[in-house]
């Protein structure tokens, strides 16, 4: 991959990085076209990343379907599919691991807490292996997208990370890979989690900041759900993820929610952009 990449660069060619685990949905493919639109070269990885999983988490069982993959993305005029093998990334005697200190240990990684130093550590090896001018992550893994946007820049990494929109289905449930665990039941029920954050916009938009509030609402909005439980409810500090108690002109936020149905667990997010008059948010 990396001497297709120098080659690529020594004719002058920009090159996009879409890094995936596969299992492709219309969220990955707007990041493939965001990528596109930017760069002469696209590469879409696809490696369910052993390091990032747990192991009472869902490794062995996450969807994977190389073939169909491959259909999806030549339908989309991708130039080049990565996707090594974990012995190829992880050989015996690896052991060199990134960390992004302090916004890896909390919300997410405080439930899930080897995960972010997966995440980091293989794309890392993926900015390395490609080359890539531009890289493309997705806002619904908001606290994701802001560790690896740190670490680009923390290690000044010749590398641009761009953090693009949720995509989701008609009635607002975000799209993910892992909602094919969800029974036709749960899957009714998905659709409550979007719903809070937008009923959280709906406060925000009139003037209602206090955080307990919001989230009180919220949680009640998810109670209505028989197959799941919130695993939390939380308004952030978009930089630090660190909750805060109030929304305030000045500052961005986002407000998180994950949401478990059995052994299968949903995150999905809003942004606040209120550094100007009004909030903006999506
Ligand atoms: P994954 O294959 O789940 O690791 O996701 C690969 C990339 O796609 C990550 O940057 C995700 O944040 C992004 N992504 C996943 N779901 C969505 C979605 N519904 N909308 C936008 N981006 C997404």
């Amino acid at each position: 991959m990396q001497s297709i990449a120098k080659n690529l660069k020594r004719e002058g060619k920009s090159l996009g990085l879409v890094p995936t685990m596969g299992f492709l949905h219309e969220g990955h493919i707007s990041l493939v076209r965001g990528s596109k639109a930017a760069n002469d070269v696209t590469i879409v990885s696809i490696f369910v990343n052993p390091a990032q999983f747990a192991p009472n988490e869902d490794f062995n069982r996450y969807p994977r379907d190389l073939e169909r993959d491959k259909k999806i993305l030549e339908n989309e005029n991708v130039d080049y599919i990565f996707a090594p093998e974990a012995a190829d990334i992880y050989p015996p005697g690896f052991s060199t691991y990134i960390t992004v200190e302090e916004l890896s240990n909390v919300i997410e990684g405080e439930i899930r807490p080897i995960h972010f130093k997966g995440v980091t550590t293989i794309v890392n090896i993926l900015f390395n292996a490609t080359l890539a001018d531009n890289a493309y992550f997705g806002q619904k893994d908001a606290q994701q997208a802001t560790i690896l946007a740190k670490m680009a820049a923390d290690q000044c990494a010749p590398i641009k990370v761009h953090i693009e929109p949720i995509v989701r289905e008609t009635d607002g449930l975000a799209l993910s890979s892992r909602n094919i665990y969800l029974s036709s039941e749960e899957r009714s029920e998905a659709v409550l989690i979007s719903q809070s954050l937008k009923i959280a916009k709906e406060f925000i938009e009139i003037g209602k900041y206090d955080c307990a509030v919001i989230i009180k609402a919220m949680q009640k909005h998810l109670s209505g759900a028989k197959t799941g439980l919130p695993d939390y409810i939380k308004i952030v500090n978009a930089k630090t993820f660190h909750s805060i108690d109030k929304i305030e002109q000045g500052g961005e936020y986002f407000i998180l929610v994950a949401f478990k149905f059995g052994k299968t667990r949903l995150i999905d997010n809003l942004y606040i952009d209120y550094r100007e008059e009004i909030p903006v948010m999506q």
